[in-house]
């Protein structure tokens, strides 16, 4: 639970459903499917185990020390989500996509319409946010404050090197601005960086952008370039600059934002599970 800074308490919730889909449209033919889904385009189902992270807000009802009995969250969301989708063929068993591609952006929508449509939350605490987690490393968002938007976030690694110093500065101040990481040999890190980009998806292929088109964008521009090198002399953008995780971020941030086709809302990095940084729009 946090404190929403309203004298109300934000309560995130996770359940979780598995279902099964495909990126096939049969009026296509194969090469239009190709084009429309990309890799993923198959006539064959798979499937993900997906994680909803429900979050309502509202006052604490003095009596029962809560906002409201966690039961009525996940009653309505077995409901009207899980009973719906969990252990279905999201195509061919879930009448929202029988016009609709059964994408994470899709899916979303429905979740939302669900959650939000009149009588489905108990008044008292309504939802605010929600995240639908279909892979480890692709989840999306919607918020009531964003009047629900959309926004979808893709993780990657990247391995590299570097060493923090200021030229400007003597041994000593670097030595005590910086630390161990001063050290002239340098050092690295696993680095995971989140990308998050906002929009509508396409009417058509459901996604907001093409998961192939975004892999290839963020990947030859950031992860082919910065993975196994030393940031401090391989990567031409920060060569000579304070490769501190913060300089790391913005930069890569700048470079996405004029390389995506879509909105960049956010990125994050973390450098280790102790520093993680973000730039957002
Ligand atoms: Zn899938
Ligand atoms: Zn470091």
């Amino acid at each position: 639970m946090v404190v929403a800074g309203n004298g109300k308490v934000r309560m995130a919730r996770k359940l979780v459903f598995s279902s099964g889909h495909r990126y096939w449209s049969p009026e296509l033919s194969a090469d239009e499917n190709q084009a429309l889904y990309g890799r993923w385009a198959s006539p064959y189902s798979h499937g993900h185990n997906y994680s909803i992270f429900v979050t309502v807000e509202g006052v604490v009802d003095p009596k029962i020390g809560m906002v409201c009995n966690i039961k009525k969250i996940d009653d309505v969301v077995k409901e009207r989500i899980i009973s719906v989708c969990d252990q279905k063929s999201l195509n061919d068993e879930v009448p929202y996509f029988k016009d609709r591609a059964p994408s994470l952006e899709n899916l979303m929508k429905f979740i939302q319409s669900e959650l939000t449509a009149p009588g489905a939350m108990p008044p008292e605490a309504p939802m605010v946010n929600f995240r639908l987690e279909e892979m480890p490393t692709f989840y999306g968002e919607m918020n009531l404050t964003d009047t629900w938007k959309m926004n979808i976030t893709r993780i990657y690694n990247f391995s590299a090197g570097h060493r923090l110093h200021n030229d400007d500065l003597s041994e000593t101040e670097n030595l005590e601005l910086y630390g161990k990481c001063f050290n002239p040999a340098g050092h690295g890190h696993n680095y995971i960086l989140e990308v998050t980009v906002e929009g509508e998806p396409d009417p058509k292929s459901g996604m907001l952008i093409s998961l192939d088109k975004l892999d290839e964008i963020v990947s030859s521009e950031i992860i082919d370039r910065y993975d196994h090198k030393n940031l401090n002399v391989d990567v031409p953008e920060l060569a000579y600059k304070i490769t501190t995780c913060e300089v790391v971020a913005q930069v890569v941030f700048n470079i996405l934002k004029e390389k995506l086709p879509v909105k960049l809302a956010r990125i994050r990095l973390q450098e280790t599970p102790k520093n993680i940084f973000e730039v957002a729009a």
